[in-house]
């Protein structure tokens, strides 16, 4: 059984703590490698490390450290099917995904070349007689990342080229489930010419979060997982007066206006919900149609499109749509939720509980499952499912499917289908969520933008990558300057003659 390592000081290094979790291949079941859990001791040890490779880093110019930035990118370009492998062989996700997986972080450490100029500063001159102001952004020191599973790369991407290109120190700590990929990003941005210690890895559970959030030395904590933990992580991690973004689950939901474009909507929808086994964030889970003749024409169209898929391990091929679930748990939760949903009265149009395939029966594997007639009551709808399951809710007029998106506790990303202008319009603007699409089922911004949920899906402050990042991972100083042998009494200034 492969045993896996931290990453300490450029090196991989065994875990001492005798802990460790299993790492399963999803498509089996079986158990392919565990991850040494770190201790408080570990966890403090390599953040004492990192204390102290920062400040030779923060005091490195930025456009060398932006250097090391475009090196790594393009030894990620390079190695991009290794890396794609890695999170197939860890997530089950398809091999397609996993290379979407790895570029959408790629588009971020591209954005993290251009530090130098996020990084530049403010300057007012005379602003008073002589009086000059500037204000500089300065790296906080050591931070920590505590990441999902279901982006094994881009997460810890956006992680680690924010706090790095700023001048940090950053502590990964990878979701237990998918530990690999961290590493070898890890590794590559060691050959890229990060000093070492400016990125330790250091796996775990519970008790290494905690230690993080309780160590003095680390200033800031970038979260993305599920709602309660964020919830927690931030108010574990305010509380010890560490700035904290914690972004949490989502529910959403797409409107389909009658005179949306309904074979487009239909390909939008099944796509969103059903890629990567719906463990997207930003995974379509709400159909919204408005009108009973926009629902019953969804329908029509969605069955045939969702009974088409292919469900299968990444190695039968580029034709597989989407993977397993990640754990047994994961999969028992799901069929638990579609049970309920049964009981709960909603419409079963497709049922996912019964999917088997031949050679991996023991795969955490959900069919495509597509529930009509929800209610906003149901435990289908409240809850984020986070699996290959679309529920559709019937909804009368505009005025109550855009109710029904601002009551939603969640507020990560949304989408809108309709060919009317003002209608999209409307809706960008008084819907309470983070991200939005029009035409467009999953809006995750490009890497100049910036990432964030509202409401219950993102905690604290300024949002993932973009201009952004570079806020939250740097503290602003502002100088107000004179130099009195330029000033005349009275205040007046008289440039000095140069001779
Ligand atoms: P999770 O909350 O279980 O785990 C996330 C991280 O927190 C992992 O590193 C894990 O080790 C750690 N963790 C788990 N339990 C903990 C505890 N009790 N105390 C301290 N740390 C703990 O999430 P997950 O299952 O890995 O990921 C799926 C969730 O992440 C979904 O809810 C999804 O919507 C969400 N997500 C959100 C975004 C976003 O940007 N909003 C992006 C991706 C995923």
């Amino acid at each position: 059984m492969e045993e896996l390592s931290h990453f300490i000081n450029g090196q991989r290094t065994k875990g001492g703590s005798g802990r460790f979790a299993d790492v399963y291949n999803p498509a089996t079941g079986e158990v392919q490698a565990k991850v040494p859990l770190a201790t408080v001791e570990e966890v403090n040890d390599a953040v004492a490390k990192a204390a102290a490779a920062q400040p030779a880093w923060g005091a490195t110019n930025p456009q060398r450290r932006a250097r090391v930035m475009m090196k790594f990118g393009q030894l990620i370009n390079e190695n991009m099917d290794m890396l794609a492998e890695a999170v197939s062989r860890e997530h089950g996700k398809t091999l397609p995904d996993a290379r979407g997986d790895v570029q959408r972080g790629l588009e971020v450490v591209e954005f993290c070349m251009g530090a130098p100029n996020q990084l530049k500063g403010e300057f007012t001159t005379d602003g008073g007689p002589g009086i000059d102001l500037y204000s500089m952004r300065q790296p906080l020191g050591v931070v920590a990342g505590i990441t999902p599973f279901n982006f094994p790369a881009m997460i810890p991407l956006w992680k680690m080229a924010g706090a790095l290109a700023c001048g940090n120190a950053i502590i990964l700590k990878p979701s237990e489930r998918v530990p690999t990929t961290a590493i070898l990003l890890a590794e590559l941005l060691q050959e890229a010419g990060l000093p070492d210690g400016c990125l330790q890895v250091v796996n775990g559970d519970k008790e290494a979060v905690d230690a993080l959030l309780d160590n003095d030395t680390i200033q800031a904590v970038g979260f993305v997982g599920s709602t309660p933990i964020a919830q927690y992580i931030y108010g574990r991690a305010c509380s010890n007066g560490k700035r904290a973004q914690c972004f949490g689950g989502a529910k959403n939901h797409m409107i389909v206006m009658p005179d949306a474009d309904l074979d487009k909507a239909a390909d939008a929808l099944v796509g969103s919900s059903m890629g990567a086994a719906g463990e997207r964030c930003m995974a379509i889970s709400v159909a919204v149609p408005v009108g009973e003749k926009t629902a019953d024409a969804l329908v029509e169209r969605l069955v045939p499109r969702i009974e088409a898929l292919k469900v299968g391990p990444y190695t039968a091929g580029d034709d597989v749509d989407y993977g397993p679930l990640i754990t047994k748990a994961a999969q028992d939760r799901v069929k638990g939720l579609i049970d309920r949903g049964v009981e709960e009265g909603a419409t079963l149009l497709t049922d996912g509980r019964d999917f088997s395939l031949q050679g991996y029966e023991n795969g955490y594997f959900v069919g495509p499952t597509y529930f009509d007639n929800v209610t906003p009551d149901m435990d289908i709808y409240k809850e984020e499912i986070f699996g290959p399951v679309l529920s559709q809710v019937r909804m009368d007029s505009y005025s109550d499917a855009l109710k029904l998106v601002m009551d939603n506790e969640y507020g990560n990303g949304t989408s809108i289908f309709t060919a009317d202008g003002d209608t999209a319009r409307d809706f960008a603007n008084r819907v309470n969520v983070g991200m939005v699409g029009i035409n467009f089922p999953i809006p995750v911004p490009l890497s100049y933008h910036t990432f964030g949920g509202w409401k219950r899906s993102g905690f604290g402050d300024l949002n993932q990558f973009g201009p952004d990042a570079f806020r939250f991972y740097t503290k602003t100083k502002t100088v107000t300057e004179r130099w009195f042998s330029g000033i005349k009494e009275g205040g007046e200034f008289a440039f000095k003659a140069m001779d």
